[in-house]
């Protein structure tokens, strides 16, 4: 098999929706025995500080910049994930700066939606909530549940803020060929996300991955938190198919979610090319 060392290439911050900072995540990943790290917060590189490497480095961890980004593909939300960025690259932080806009301008837009709907709030509030991080749907659905307007998250996902619901306002977020190169630009490996979550067919999954390659895209999730072996295995082919290198990641935001655990990510099937080959 060959993930070694034990890899979690995907996982969250407090800098954006997770609960851990990013010196926690690296306890977390010690105390797992993850050798190879990257923090990919949605849309901000904020986690890391040279002091974070240099704790990486004395926990025996490789840290890995990265940075999941959102875009759109065919009026879809495509997250794809950066990895090994250059934090000098000024064209990047340019980007940052562009994502961060777009989630304030959403933030507001989602809030206007919700009074409309009758909910009792106010972006303060739900920026108050995000505290460090950058602001995005959890926060309003964590809201929701703290002023008891919705029993849980999953439920004000489900009513409010999922895919379709009317809280689910489409940000103007990059292109998918501009997320690629934001991170190519960067001298960064693109990596589709947990493909099989867009609920696409594989005919259209198929396409994404056409387009992708075609903008220089590289990677693919193989493997994401908790998947199934047939999943795991389509993966492994559509990564072979089109030659593109395959991530490892938990998709870890927070303590007590089984699905999604820091560093309990399986080993990828041997037919597969680690994506780190390519820069280690
Ligand atoms: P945003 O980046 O603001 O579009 O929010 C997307 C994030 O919301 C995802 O990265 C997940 O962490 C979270 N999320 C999406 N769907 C659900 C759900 N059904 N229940 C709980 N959290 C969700
Ligand atoms: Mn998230
Ligand atoms: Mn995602
Ligand atoms: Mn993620």
């Amino acid at each position: 098999m060959p993930v070694l060392p034990a890899t979690d290439f995907h996982c969250h911050s407090h800098f954006s929706d997770g609960a851990l900072s990013p010196i926690e995540l690296l306890e977390l990943a010690k105390a797992r025995d993850v050798r190879q790290l990257s923090i990919t917060d949605h849309d901000t590189v904020n986690a890391y500080s040279s002091s974070l490497y240099a704790s990486a480095a004395s926990a025996g961890i490789t840290l890995v910049t990265g940075c999941e980004i959102s875009c759109q593909w065919q009026r879809r939300s495509i997250h794809v994930v950066g990895l090994n960025l250059d934090m000098a690259s000024p064209s990047f932080d340019r980007a940052m700066t562009i994502q961060a806009k777009a989630r304030e301008n959403r933030a507001e837009k989602i809030t206007e939606v919700l009074q409309r709907l009758g909910f009792d709030v106010m972006l303060p509030q739900v920026q108050a909530l995000a505290g460090v991080g950058v602001i995005g749907r959890p926060h309003f659905a964590q809201h929701l549940v703290a002023t008891n307007q919705m029993p849980s998250m999953a439920m004000a996902f489900k009513r409010v803020l999922g895919g379709g619901k009317p809280g689910d306002i489409k940000a103007n977020w990059p292109t998918l060929e501009t997320a690629v190169s934001w991170i190519t630009d960067a001298g960064g490996v693109a990596v589709v996300a947990h493909p099989m979550k867009y609920k696409m067919t594989l005919t259209k999954l198929r396409g994404l991955l056409e387009e992708f390659v075609a903008a220089g895209g590289q990677g693919l999730e193989v493997l994401t938190g908790y998947q199934d072996a047939q999943r795991v295995s389509t993966l492994a082919d559509l990564a072979q198919r089109y030659d593109l290198y395959s991530s490892a990641g938990s998709d870890f935001h927070q303590p007590g979610q089984p699905w999604a655990e820091l560093g309990r990510v399986a080993a990828l099937p041997d037919r597969c090319v680690p994506v780190w080959t390519l820069w280690s």
